[in-house]
């Protein structure tokens, strides 16, 4: 037999398993709360305005194919800068940044640049999203976990995470997701991110914020990123990934941006051109087209402003459907306490649904959610918010 005969059989990821059987369902009721990709309320995909006025810009404007700067289109980073840390910190020089494939490719590039600098102990809070441990595994990190969320109060385990951080040795790295934890939607009050960047001054504990939900929380994507504006304003070195999937409706485009927060200026440039190799080894470019519509919008006051709007309709949507999802839970006296589907917050929603009730979900209702119970709140609107809360009604009886 050959090397390649001898290679294992990868299973398949769950949520996409999960995504074929719901395309390969003829019944007509079928609900998709699987994969968490932000869908209108007439069930189909989403095209921020803000994101269809670009195009018809760029079209144009056709800048053509050739290739773009090494470490990303400058108008790109200049605008996911001041997106994570407003207009004045942007421009103080402590930055490093590079434009990357999308929010996955910026964990990677995170994952090898936090190895060169030395770090390869990392801490995260369990459940998360499934691609985390294995990505850094992939470049020789070490997880240890904790627990995140705390399955009877379907908050978050704050005396977990602050024990971790207490006891961890001072060179890890705590991933953190910024904002609409994926999968729980459990994410840290203002209070605790202080108290957090408290012991990580301290302890000297490095954070890396992954942020692919910017906005989807408070509907505004300022307040959305403050706890990183907080540990800037504190002066610590902190990394952040940034995934305009989800807050510009570009998923497949893949656009993102890794931030290197640098306490003293003058290394600025040295983990820039650090970032630029590392980036030019694994892709060379980022992909031009995605990136030049976001440019479009960082470099227009008033498109910025579509945006804005954008972001805060979408999460308007979102809270509508939890209050909808609660109120039906409520009026069909389903057994159990729902109020976290009121307290999560952004795209998802962590069910409490057992594996067994997910799968009768599926089987018995044509309702595809995942099997750890983590809902896409999107997938749900007007026409089948009745059809899914009785579904799940039948399934936790
Ligand atoms: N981080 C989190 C928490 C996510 O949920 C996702 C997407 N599901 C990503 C990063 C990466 O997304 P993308 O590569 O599509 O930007």
């Amino acid at each position: 037999s050959t090397k390649f005969s001898k290679l294992e059989r990868e299973a398949p990821d769950p949520i996409v398993h999960t995504m074929n059987q719901y395309f390969a369902d003829p019944d007509a009721r079928k609900v998709d709360v699987s994969i968490g990709v932000y869908k209108s309320e007439q069930g189909g995909s989403y095209l921020f305005p803000s994101v269809a006025k670009a195009k018809e810009i760029l079209r144009n404007n056709d800048p053509g194919h050739n290739y773009t700067n090494m470490s990303g289109i400058p108008e790109f980073i200049n605008g996911a800068r001041s997106a994570i840390f407003g207009d004045d910190r942007a421009k103080q020089g402590h930055l490093a940044s590079l434009q990357t494939i999308s929010g996955t490719g910026a964990l990677h590039i995170a994952f090898v640049f936090l190895r060169e600098a030395g770090y390869t102990n990392y801490y995260l809070g369990l459940p998360s999203w499934s691609n985390y441990i294995p990505m850094i595994e992939h470049v020789g990190g070490k997880v240890q976990t904790y627990t995140h969320y705390d399955e009877v109060t379907r908050k978050v385990d704050f005396n977990s995470v602050i024990e971790n951080l207490e006891s961890a040795p001072s060179d890890s790295v705590f991933l953190f997701q910024t904002c609409c934890h994926n999968p729980t939607g459990a994410d840290f009050t203002k209070d605790q991110w202080i108290q957090i960047a408290d012991i990580v001054k301290r302890r000297q504990i490095l954070v890396l914020f992954d942020t692919a939900y910017q906005g989807f929380a408070s509907g505004d994507k300022d307040v959305d990123v403050s706890p990183i504006r907080h540990f800037y304003d504190l002066n610590l070195e902190f990394v952040v990934t940034q995934s305009f999937a989800k807050n510009l409706g570009l998923y497949g485009e893949r656009v993102g941006a890794l931030h290197v927060v640098v306490q003293d200026k003058d290394y600025v440039p040295n983990a820039q051109s650090t970032l630029t190799a590392l980036f030019r080894q694994e892709c060379s470019f980022a992909p031009a087209f995605g990136a030049r519509v976001a440019s479009i919008i960082f470099q227009s006051p008033e498109l910025l402003q579509v945006w804005k709007n954008d972001v805060a309709e979408i999460t308007e949507r979102l809270l509508d459907i939890r209050k909808q999802i609660h109120d039906r839970l409520s009026k069909l006296n389903t057994p159990g306490n729902w109020d976290h589907v009121l307290n999560q917050q952004g795209l998802f929603w962590y069910s409490g649904l057992t594996p067994a009730q997910n799968e009768r979900l599926i089987s018995h209702h044509h309702v595809y959610s995942t099997s750890i119970g983590r809902v896409n709140i999107a997938g749900v609107n007007n026409s089948n918010v009745d059809y899914f809360c009785q579904a799940l009604d039948e399934v936790v009886r």
